[in-house]
């Protein structure tokens, strides 16, 4: 558990720096991160065989791929503003704390 903890935290750090290295402003990261939204709902939507979509094809992890999308778009989001991965964690586990206590409802 500790190794894999590791992991994530050295991932973060890297994540971090790419973060704080980028050009985009938060306006670019935001629209962005609409782009991202927008290509992960057409796979959805192209996975579910949608009407208007069948003949699309979806390509492989094409779902995880633009949910990953998403998360380093907002990540980086997150970094440009408070490049403090103890912030990070701290509000994802409060979030994380508040969805547990509406799915226990
Ligand atoms: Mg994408």
């Amino acid at each position: 558990m500790t190794e894999c903890l590791s992991r994530y935290e050295a991932l973060l750090a890297e994540i971090k720096t790419l973060s704080l290295k980028e050009k985009k402003g938060l306006l670019e990261k935001t629209i962005k991160l609409q782009e991202e939204v927008g290509e992960l709902a057409e796979a959805v939507l192209i996975h579910k065989k949608t009407s208007g979509s069948q003949y699309k094809a979806l390509k492989s992890l094409s779902i995880e791929k633009e949910a990953v999308d998403i998360l380093l778009v907002t990540l980086d989001i997150f970094f440009s503003l408070s490049p403090d991965l103890d912030l990070l964690e701290d509000l994802l586990s409060k979030k994380s704390r508040k969805w547990k206590k509406h799915q226990t409802k």
